[in-house]
């Protein structure tokens, strides 16, 4: 099969022949459709996240969807032919973490396109406990993203913020994830206000039924406040991660309002006001990833048309490094998702 392979940091990849994986008793071989290009394989090229996560050469790509070809023999439920998305993690399923069911904690993790090979290829295999079926018919680029981008923003904002009806929400930052958090806080029956110092994010959050749209061109502190007559919101939920957005998306909150980072810069740490957060009770959260039940029930949203993942553009497999330019250069609106359209051959 060929895949994408970094074979050095900041270096394009090579759309190489390789292997095709054979699978194990308890896995299965999934057949790539469409993979989500995300800002953390960026991260990868460039060698933010180094061994042992990342070891070169490495393949990339942690949103896929595809259909299975192969089988293991002790795997049970799934058919060849089935139409799925992988849950990224692989975690151990003994500890404590993954027996309380929050395996997205568990010391033990694997991922698909960390430590191990991804989505960027024209095959990729998988435990078939990461093998998350959806219903025939939807399509392969939409559903990709699920895997992250819109299962991260569900966890962030149902597990973590705990959104409920007549809350207010600041979303910060509306690109791949942050455009699904607006549905997804929306769906919770909160009042939605979005940050990003991009026109058109802004624009395609209004579309998918934000409430209010701020610019993060200078800091928009003085516009949340008002939008919530002095009060603060609820909770932020910080896509970006930054030290310059954090300076004004946690004084955004309300006394008690709960700051939830999902996006993060490697190695820039943000200074803390002590007192403001003594006299506020403010909870700061980090959110990673999502379980698998939580996979589950964003599919399922999908399916009945409650959330729509939003593809802003895709690209052939091969161009991958095309793609993650685009990605550095313009950031995105929505995701942007590669995909193998050409017949496969082996
Ligand atoms: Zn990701
Ligand atoms: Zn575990």
């Amino acid at each position: 099969m060929k895949a994408m392979v970094l074979k050095q940091y900041h270096q394009p990849m090579e759309w190489l022949e390789v292997e095709t994986p054979s699978i194990g008793e308890e896995e299965v071989l999934i057949q790539v459709k469409a993979c989500g290009l995300c800002y953390t394989d960026l991260k990868i090229q460039r060698g933010e996240i180094p061994p042992p996560i990342v070891t070169l050469p490495h393949t990339p790509g942690h949103e896929v969807a595809g259909i299975v070809v192969d089988v293991g023999k002790r795997v049970q439920g799934i058919r060849k032919g089935d139409a799925g998305v992988l849950y990224i993690y692989v975690p151990c399923k003994r500890c404590e973490p993954c027996l309380i069911g929050r395996e997205n904690l568990c010391p033990d993790l694997k991922r698909i396109g960390f430590e191990l090979p991804g989505g960027y290829a024209q095959y990729v295999k998988a435990p078939a406990y990461a093998f998350c079926p959806f219903d025939k018919g939807f399509s392969f680029e939409e559903m990709s993203i699920l895997t992250d981008a819109v299962a991260t923003s569900y966890h962030a904002v149902v597990a973590l913020a705990g959104v409920r009806p007549g809350q207010t929400v600041l979303i910060v930052g509306a690109g791949g994830l942050g455009i699904h958090g607006v549905q997804i806080a929306k769906l919770c029956g909160a009042k939605v206000i979005v940050a990003d110092k991009k026109e058109k994010a802004l624009r395609l959050a209004e579309q998918h039924g934000a409430d209010h749209v701020v610019s993060a061109g200078k800091s928009p502190l003085e516009t949340v406040r008002e939008i919530t007559h002095g009060m603060g919101v609820d909770a932020v939920l910080e896509f970006v991660g930054s030290k310059e957005t954090i300076a004004w998306s946690l004084p955004s909150l309300r006394k008690g309002g709960k700051l939830i980072i999902v996006g993060y810069v490697p190695g820039q740490p943000f200074p803390l006001d002590t007192m403001a957060m003594h006299y506020n009770e403010w909870e700061i959260k980090g959110s990673r990833l999502c379980t698998k039940v939580e996979l589950l029930h964003v599919i399922r949203l999908v399916e009945e048309g409650k959330i729509r993942p939003v593809v802003s553009r895709t690209f052939p497999m091969q161009e991958a490094n095309e793609a993650l330019l685009e990605l550095s250069n313009e950031g995105t609106a929505g995701r942007i998702v590669l995909t193998n359209r050409e017949p496969l051959t082996e």
